[in-house]
């Protein structure tokens, strides 16, 4: 077992009193309520019904629900022909591809605060996958800046969105509710989110300042925007906080109460400035390809 992987478990099973729901915990590993439960965390309310489920033990199977994959190493730097950045294999391409080939059109949502740049890499040439990213910016890998939409045919079907680093809870919102209308448009038959939670405001590799009340918040916008969703686990990197930070998410998935309260946090004037500088610079690039709001 990979140490991080151990970790992560021992994290969440020293944790069980922290519990707060009397009954139906969302989180089928909650010690307190399920005993001798397994480690696949399954989203109750919605379905994929022909996708690839990629098991926390790395098996691959045929689903009968939804899911969220806690996976270690993340994917989505693993490019087709070499790892990076801390993957090996691009899980959440390796599903999207399967089900393009299915015939469905799939929305990759990745809110790791990375650049997928593995997963954007794949699927830039495809019509039939809409990758959107909300990431930092400037960070690792480099690059993700907002005119990268696409090569080929797949042009208008990158959406990049780049932060500031310092951005809090409220810029995010912003980001996410302009260009949700774009992801809408698509029509996906299947969401498929790349679920990385190193945009926290303690976590040690970014500089973005998130809180747990936006995850559990962007559970449960994904949930009731869209029918058929899916999550891999990206990154994370503060052990003590990526538990709750999952939690919060798939109780909100699930449209559940959030396990964990904090104050959603705000962002300065002066980089809501530089975010707005970004967005309407190279919003042009997108407009021939979709109707932004
Ligand atoms: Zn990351």
């Amino acid at each position: 077992m990979p140490i991080f992987w151990a970790t992560l478990l021992e994290a969440i099973q020293s944790d069980p009193n922290d519990c707060r729901h009397s009954r139906n915990c969302p989180m089928l590993p909650c010690r307190k309520q399920n005993p001798g439960s397994h480690w696949s965390m399954k989203k109750r309310t919605s379905t994929v019904s022909d996708g690839l489920w990629i098991q926390a033990n790395g098996w691959i199977r045929k689903p009968r629900t939804g899911g969220f994959a806690l996976c270690r190493p993340p994917g989505h730097h693993a490019h087709p022909g070499h790892s990076s950045g801390f993957c090996i294999f691009n899980n959440v391409a390796i599903v999207t591809s399967y089900l393009v080939q299915q015939g469905k059109k799939v929305l990759v949502f990745d809110f790791d605060s990375h650049l997928g740049d593995g997963t954007s890499r794949i699927c830039e040439a495809s019509d039939q996958v809409l990758y959107w990213s909300v990431h930092q910016f400037p960070a690792f890998p480099g690059h993700g800046w907002i005119n990268e939409i696409g090569v080929g045919k797949g042009k208008g079907f990158t959406l990049n969105t780049p932060l500031p680093p310092g951005s809090g809870d409220d810029l995010f919102w912003a980001a996410f509710d302009h260009f949700l209308p774009v992801a809408h448009q698509f029509k996906p038959d299947v969401v498929a989110i790349s679920a990385g939670f190193d945009g926290y405001q303690y976590d040690p590799l970014l500089d973005l300042n998130f809180s747990l009340d936006l995850y559990y918040q962007l559970g449960r916008r994904l949930g009731a925007e869209f029918d058929r969703v899916f999550a891999t686990l990206e990154g994370g990197y503060n052990l003590q906080a990526l538990p709750r930070c999952i939690y919060n998410f798939v109780a909100g998935m699930n449209q559940m109460p959030a396990p964990y309260l904090e104050s959603p946090t705000q962002t300065g004037s002066r980089l809501w400035e530089t975010f707005e500088t970004i967005l309407y610079g190279g919003l042009h690039e997108l407009a021939p390809y979709c109707r932004l709001t």
